[in-house]
């Protein structure tokens, strides 16, 4: 069930006017794949009608979430990303299937500045297919924006890496091991990295990865923003939260409120699923 506080940080302080739904200029010479009809459940069809183009999203942004064939944002996707691009932390939980990766992709893709040469979004991942699955989703999205997207997981060499890095990557994908390793020797700067996003966070903080998350943390801004994706919500996402959150307060992990510049978010309470 969601907090009604979900539905009134939205409707209150978040208002969607139309501005660009009525120029749609930007579709022309676009060609948007098959329609999928296949059955859906309600955690992609419950929507309350909020189109992508009433996100102030930039033109090239919808031009690939249009040709990817995302006509309407799903559920998760019309809680997160007003929120996300508000620059306000997000504690997420969703399922896979619900469009959960696009909405930190996009938010994430919005707030890069592709002038500039620099690592602007980290988006971790627990496994090697993961992190190619998501890679390609920013792909896609920001076919049009001239995003440089780089995928780096255990398993390949790491001198690939260090070339690799030596060119421009806007977006970077991967396994916590390896970027912990790139940004100990000094080659991913993350330094002016202001977006930090855990998918699948129940198993990035299993005691196999959490340490390495938390000096992972460390070559981050301190001001950068948290974006924290997660099935359920076992106790070691709500204690590492605690850590992760720079907002003045103090987290009351047991209530799914909004607390100071972090905003939770429940699609469906799936603590008995
Ligand atoms: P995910 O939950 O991120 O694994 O996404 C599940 C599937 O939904 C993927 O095949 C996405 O391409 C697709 N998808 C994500 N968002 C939308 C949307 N707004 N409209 C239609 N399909 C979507």
């Amino acid at each position: 069930m969601r907090h009604p506080f979900t539905y009134n940080l939205l409707n209150d302080s978040l208002h969607f006017n139309r501005p660009a739904s009525s120029d749609s200029s930007w579709k022309v010479g676009l060609r948007p794949p098959p329609k999928d009809v296949r059955p859906q459940t309600e955690d992609v069809t419950a929507t309350k009608g909020l189109e992508f183009e009433e996100m102030f999203l930039r033109r090239e942004l919808l031009m690939g979430i249009f040709e990817a064939g995302f006509e309407k944002p799903s559920p998760i996707q019309e809680e997160s990303i007003p929120i996300a691009l508000a620059k306000r932390d997000i504690l997420a939980r969703a399922k896979n299937g619900t469009g959960k990766t696009a909405a930190f992709v996009i938010p994430s893709l919005q707030q890069i500045d592709v002038s500039k040469n620099k690592i602007q979004a980290l988006l971790l991942v627990p496994t090697r297919e993961l992190a190619l699955q998501t890679s390609q989703v920013c792909k896609i999205l920001g076919k049009h924006m001239g995003i440089q997207v780089m995928v780096t997981t255990g398993g390949t060499t790491l001198k690939d890496d260090i070339l690799r890095l030596s060119e421009t990557v806007h977006v970077l994908v991967g396994t916590p091991g390896r970027i912990l390793d790139l940004a100990g020797k000094g080659v991913a700067d993350l330094s002016e990295c202001p977006v930090f996003v855990m998918d699948e966070a129940d198993k990035l903080l299993s005691p196999e990865f959490a340490p390495v998350m938390e000096q992972l943390l460390a070559f981050l801004p301190a001001d950068r923003q948290v974006m924290l994706f997660s099935a359920t919500f076992p106790m070691i996402v709500k204690d590492f939260k605690v850590s992760l959150w720079t907002g003045p307060f103090v987290p009351d992990l047991t209530t799914e409120y909004a607390i100071g510049k972090t905003h939770e978010i429940s699609l469906r309470d799936q603590s008995h699923g």
